[in-house]
């Protein structure tokens, strides 16, 4: 970048010498005319061949993506990345699926004596943080090619043509640096279908791409990998066989996938005896590899911060509390009335899921953490793909129990239950909507039918939410005495863990003489 403002600042400096030298040629007592004019031509010369290498320097960063700028340094390290399948945990029939690729790209030769050409592209695509880029990056260290990273976003340019120029440069020195991977994240940034309203620079930027995937030879050891999070979105034409014809998901990784996350993202790290990695991937289930690997990194950041040599078990809680709930607000100024408020909510939530049962309670919490000023951190017992009807219902009824909580208590609500009413919403439009489980029928409606029979739907999805709020209810007053107990020592004590909760309910149960 240093070396960029000289050039300009010569450059400029040479330029405004010359403008005031042509202009002394005309002046016949200008300061200069004792220069020759031999003297000054060679200057000019000399201004217009650095005015010329500007202009060229400048155009060239613009037409090349990131990976091939020379702006950057160049770093060998990442363009061979040090990964291999060992620092990729779980995903083992993904890792499977690949070994093929990577015996292609490894012995090509064999391959070609038999004729045979391998999918030149492959698709990974699923939720973020899952391990995408990573895979990419392992097959590139499992087979020690070149890995060139851009971003769809990268080719997303005002000025048409400069996109695709961007793409034939990085398919060029793929080529030239074969074997090599070339990974495109964000696809759909620039492979997104193509419509009516043509756009003509991404439409170049996409025929381009399709154009260089067609262009390689068969024996090119070349492999494009893709990486998006909707599909749904790519043209047709990027998914043809030919192009990128394998299509892999990656998904959020199950119990199993966790517990093999965690272990490799503490593997280098000094752990307390206390510290149960089974224990840990039972309660993060939904979180993302990405999110693994970050409460791993947190735990041990609170771990220094407390001048620990050790991360113990509560150093993994906090950081686990940090990773779903958010930041914790330091003297936050809530009013002692909103406080008994949210205290109310959130044991609502608490008391309905734990006789519920869906979902296993792991604290209660009236600390105000991101936007939330309260929150319960619950987690099913293990991994479940299928729900059904009632399972649902139990899921939304969880939801509503924070504003029937309220409403029993104060006889009023609040604005605290927002977020809890769009989830308890959204759930209940999927189950007339997508799952056949409305009074509706079985016929699974899309946006535009949806947006016709307005009127009928949302009359469904709102007796589903009335159900599931008259059951929370039902169970909040049935338990409101238990309700005020765990409120109160919220007041008290801001955080209620799962053994104290359990510990609450047991003498609600035997000073109530009833089983919940
Ligand atoms: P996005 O869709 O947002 O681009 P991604 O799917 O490409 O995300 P990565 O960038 O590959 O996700 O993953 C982010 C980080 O999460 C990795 O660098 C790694 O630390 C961690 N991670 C994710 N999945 C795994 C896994 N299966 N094994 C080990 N680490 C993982």
């Amino acid at each position: 970048m240093r070396k960029n403002k000289l050039v300009f600042l010569v450059t400029v400096i040479c330029v405004v010498l010359s403008m005031i030298l042509i202009f002394d040629l005309v002046n016949p007592i200008g300061k200069f005319n004792k220069i020759s004019l031999g003297y000054k031509i060679i200057f000019w010369i000399t201004s217009a061949i650095l005015l010329v290498h500007y202009k060229n320097s400048r155009s060239k960063l613009q037409l090349v993506p990131s990976v091939l700028s020379n702006d950057k340094p160049s770093n060998k390290e990442n363009d061979k990345p040090n990964v291999s399948f060992k620092d990729v945990a779980g995903l083992e029939e993904i890792k499977e699926e690949l070994q093929e690729t990577i015996d292609f790209l490894n012995n090509a030769n064999k391959y070609k004596k038999m004729g045979a050409h391998i999918p030149k592209g492959i698709l990974f695509y699923g939720p973020p943080g899952t391990g995408k880029t990573l895979l990419a990056k392992a097959v590139a260290g499992e087979t020690k090619s070149t890995f060139l990273y851009a971003s769809g976003s990268e080719f997303v340019e005002k000025y048409v043509g400069v996109g695709a120029k961007r793409v034939r440069t990085l398919f060029e020195r793929a080529r030239k640096e074969a074997p090599s991977i070339v990974f495109i994240d964000e696809i759909d940034a620039i492979g997104s279908k193509r419509n009516l309203e043509s756009n003509n620079e991404k439409d170049q930027t996409l025929n381009q791409l399709l154009v260089e995937m067609d262009g390689f030879n068969t024996y090119d050891t070349v492999i494009v990998i893709g990486a998006t999070n909707r599909l749904d979105l790519l043209d047709e034409a990027l998914l043809r066989p030919g192009r990128f014809d394998r299509h892999i998901f990656v998904g959020n990784p199950n119990m199993k996938a966790r517990e093999q996350i965690l272990e490799v993202h503490t593997k280098n790290k000094p752990l307390d005896k206390d510290v149960d990695i089974k224990e840990l991937a039972k309660k993060t289930h939904g979180l993302s590899g990405a999110e693994l690997a970050n409460i791993a990194n947190e735990a041990a950041i609170i771990a220094v911060r407390n001048n620990k040599s050790k991360i113990s078990k509560s150093h993994f809680n906090m950081a686990l509390e940090r990773v779903i709930a958010g930041l914790e607000v330091k003297n936050p100024t809530v009013l002692l009335k909103e406080k008994k408020t949210v205290s109310i909510h959130e044991a609502g939530h608490a008391i309905v899921a734990k006789i519920l049962n869906i979902d296993k309670v792991q604290k209660i919490s009236i600390v105000p953490r991101g936007h939330a000023l309260g929150y319960v951190i619950k987690f099913p017992e293990e991994d479940r793909y299928l729900f059904t009807e009632q399972e649902l219902m139990n899921k939304i009824a969880i939801l509503l129990a924070g504003r029937a909580a309220e409403d029993i208590v104060f006889n009023e609500v609040t604005t605290g239950a927002k977020d809890d009413l769009e989830k308890a919403t959204k759930l209940a439009e999927e189950m007339v909507c997508n799952y056949g489980m409305g009074g509706l029928g079985l016929m699974v409606v899309n946006e535009s039918f949806l947006k016709l029979n307005y009127y009928k739907f949302r009359a469904e999805i709102n007796k589903i939410l009335e159900k599931g709020y008259q059951q929370a209810k039902k169970i909040l007053v049935e338990n409101k005495e238990l309700l005020i107990k765990i409120s109160d020592v919220l007041m008290e004590k801001e955080s209620i863990d799962q053994d104290e909760l359990e510990e609450i309910f047991m003498e609600y149960e035997k000073s109530s003489n009833c089983a919940i």
